[in-house]
């Protein structure tokens, strides 16, 4: 280890990424992996054979680089998202880091900085890193919450170049008032910021309505993404969105890579919203697992918070590394997000949910 720290150390690295860690997730073989907030429930045969079927169909053509500007998939995930937009408002890349990475290729960069509110998913800093973007942590009452006068205030004060809102936030899962999306882009505006919301969790919110989505008309600066990672449990392809004014996609053409988006990953996607009330229906039982975590866990006295998304994040826990610890030993790989007392787990299916309050109802005594 450390000579690899050393072999790194010695490299002629950009000043600005010494010393950096890179994403750090654990992957480890448990039989019950409730850490990354995936779709956990396997993957409904018709759509395993939907995408074999298209994968099959693209194969034939491999020897060619695949439709640059992805058409057709843009066009049908405008159809997916509705709220009246059509192909010249959507883009798609390699999940939605990805997307993120290439907004802040064309918008952040040296001198600029980048805007978020912790905790928040971890990603921000490390993709603001990659692009020599500065990274601001913007702050959040002591509940994690964000009122649209405190972030409008931070925002204006900060003057970043990208403010990125996490709504339903990771780690914390609930979902942002669409005035405080409203009250950040009024105040990002006056210095010609750009604002995204990341809404990677949307399909699991409790009310679908909170999506930003419907804040787009007339709002040309801001930008709406998404990923099929989640509620379309595609982790495995790779493929994120995002919905905008035509100008910010043709914004992006400026800095993506020739060809990003596989043939292999367009048949894919494609074959996946075919499929999405299959899929879908998936989503409604993540969602009652989800809400079965969170009353579990009210009834053993911890504080859950109420969730928008696949996963619950939690308080109240005393020693809440030693937990995950006695979680690991029964098999259940749950996410030390590094908030002292504070825990996060993804919703599995019945099964999972099952493993892991069992094994949180035998160990929780002995950390509260
Ligand atoms: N945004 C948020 C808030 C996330 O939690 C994640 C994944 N954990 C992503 C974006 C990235 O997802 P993907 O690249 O798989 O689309």
């Amino acid at each position: 280890m450390t000579d690899s720290l050393d072999a790194l150390n010695n490299l002629p690295l950009r000043d600005d990424l010494r010393g950096r860690s890179p994403y750090g997730a654990p992957m480890l073989e448990v039989p019950y992996a409730l850490n990354v907030n995936e779709n956990t429930h396997p993957m409904p045969t018709e759509v395993v054979e939907a995408v074999t079927e298209g994968v099959r169909e693209a194969a034939r053509s491999l020897n060619r680089y695949p439709d640059r500007d992805f058409t057709e998939l843009r066009s049908e995930l405008a159809a997916f998202v509705g709220h009246g937009l059509d192909q010249n408002n959507l883009w798609a890349a390699n999940g939605s880091n990805e997307i993120l990475q290439q907004i802040l290729q064309v918008f952040g960069g040296p001198g600029r900085r980048l805007m978020s509110f912790v905790p928040t998913y971890s990603m921000y800093p490390l993709l603001a890193s990659g692009t020599n973007t500065e990274f601001v942590a913007g702050e959040r009452a002591e509940d994690f919450s964000l009122s649209p006068e405190s972030a409008a205030r931070q925002v204006a004060d900060q003057q970043p170049a990208i403010t990125i809102l996490c709504s339903p936030n990771n780690p914390t899962g609930t979902a942002l008032d669409p005035e405080v999306v409203e009250a950040v882009y009024d105040a990002a505006t006056s210095f010609d910021g750009i604002v995204v919301v990341d809404e990677a969790y949307a399909e699991f919110a409790r009310d679908p309505d909170r999506t930003a989505l419907r804040l787009l008309p007339g709002r040309e600066r801001l930008i709406v993404s998404r990923t099929m990672s989640k509620a379309f449990a595609l982790a495995g392809a790779r493929i994120g969105y995002f919905a905008a004014a035509p100008a910010v996609v043709d914004a992006i053409k400026l800095v993506r890579l020739p060809y990003h988006l596989s043939a292999v990953t367009q048949a894919t996607a494609l074959a996946a919203l075919r499929y999405r009330g299959r899929l879908l229906a998936n989503v409604e039982d993540i969602k009652k697992q989800r809400d079965r975590i969170v009353e579990h866990l009210r009834d053993l006295g911890l504080s859950p918070a109420s969730s928008d998304s696949n996963f619950v994040f939690f308080g109240g826990v005393g020693d809440s590394h030693g937990l995950w610890q006695d979680l690991l030993e029964d098999g259940v790989l749950i996410r030390d997000v590094g908030i002292p007392g504070h825990l996060r787990v993804t919703a599995g299916t019945e099964e999972e949910t099952t493993a892991f309050l069992d094994s949180l109802d035998r160990h929780i005594e002995r950390r509260r």
